[in-house]
């Protein structure tokens, strides 16, 4: 057991690594099937400036391999880039992901997950400590052998850091919690209901709604950068008229975000407009990625306003504003951009790194 996954260090399920074309292919328990080019390895080797993978990148561009499976995966050191920026997840989205793989493994109702769940910490302490017996007759790689191809891609998919945290979010929070999940190992009627709710409406489509201010420098912005991102993408960017419509949203308008795959909000301008062009996606669970120009994320400026005084004269007096977006949108990932370029830099990467 020499060879090892340059991601995620667990044995691979066969010697996949002799190269062609300067192409290397990997089938690991964890990760599951993917190539990396020579300027991948170097960039996992930390030989590439301005690549920086430590073990929680590592265990996020795992999860990222295994929950692309069936698509061609190439890693190569633009694509490690582009994963370095993907979102931590929280408790609770990692649960999410972890039952929903479960639900696909045992799509029949009452069927038992009969892994052996127990095995897990014997498992990752395999990896963690790089201790491999040398037969694969010795006991310890035969426990390996028969629970790997079940407990690992579940370890992928919940970007799980250690054994404490899958065992908080399969007893603590899954079991005795939620009652997604029965004692017996069975999704119970509850956690049935609550998948119902990740139902994506549109799942093959490849339109990309874009809801944002339509000034003059922000249509420059969409001509030359926005679109051209999401096209290099390969989606179809859909944007409505350039009417400032306020809060006046139409029915064509509705029509599109319904049948988006994903929509991009950009909060320049703070426009009414797009917060709610973004809240109707929310409500339809259709993906948004938020981003916003540098000076209208953090700028304060000057403002001329009439307000009562304390001497109860109305006077024109210069008011400090924050053009900040509205608080409760600050929990999500902000793209947060200088120029038309570093707009279209970031989005192609949050777009290839987070649209499935
Ligand atoms: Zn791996």
């Amino acid at each position: 057991m020499d060879k090892i996954c340059p991601i995620c260090g667990s044995p691979l399920r066969e010697d996949f690594t002799k190269p062609k074309e300067y192409m290397w292919r990997y089938d690991c328990y964890r990760c599951g099937k993917f190539k990396i080019l020579e300027d991948g390895l170097m960039a996992l080797n930390g030989l590439i400036s301005g690549i920086e993978l430590n073990a929680k990148t590592k265990i996020y561009i795992s999860g990222w391999i295994r929950e692309h499976q069936g698509s061609d995966i190439i890693i190569d050191a633009e694509r490690l880039k582009s994963l370095m920026s993907l979102q931590e997840l929280s408790v609770f989205e990692k649960a999410d992901k972890i039952l929903q793989y479960l639900a696909k493994k045992f799509p029949v109702a009452g069927a038992t997950i009969n892994y052996k769940f127990y095995k897990i910490g014997e498992i990752l302490s395999l990896i963690e400590h790089q201790t491999y017996a040398k037969s694969i007759e010795d006991p310890s790689m035969k426990v390996f052998k028969e629970n790997a191809p079940d407990l690992l891609p579940i370890v992928a998919i919940g970007r799980i850091i250690d054994v404490r945290e899958f065992y908080y979010i399969w007893e603590d929070y899954l079991i005795n919690e939620q009652h997604y999940i029965s004692k017996e190992s069975k999704i119970t009627p509850a956690g049935w209901a609550y998948l119902e709710t990740f139902r994506h409406p549109n799942p093959d489509s490849k339109k990309a709604f874009v809801a944002m201010w339509f000034d003059k420098k922000m249509e420059i912005i969409y001509d030359d950068h926005i679109k051209k991102a999401i096209e290099e993408a390969e989606y179809n960017p859909i944007q409505i008229g350039r009417k400032e419509h306020n809060n006046n949203i139409n029915d064509e308008i509705i029509a599109e975000i319904r049948s988006s795959k994903f929509i991009i909000a950009d909060f320049t301008g703070n426009r009414g407009g797009v917060y709610y062009e973004a809240g109707f996606a929310y409500g339809l669970k259709i993906e948004v990625i938020h981003t916003c120009r540098k000076d209208w994320w953090d700028n304060v400026v000057l403002r001329r306003v009439k307000a009562e005084l304390r001497n109860k004269e109305k006077e024109i007096v210069k008011i400090k504003e924050k053009r900040k977006v509205h608080f409760d949108l600050n929990h999500h990932a902000f793209i947060i951009w200088k120029d038309g370029k570093d707009l279209h830099d970031k989005l192609l990467n949050r777009i290839k790194a987070t649209i499935v």
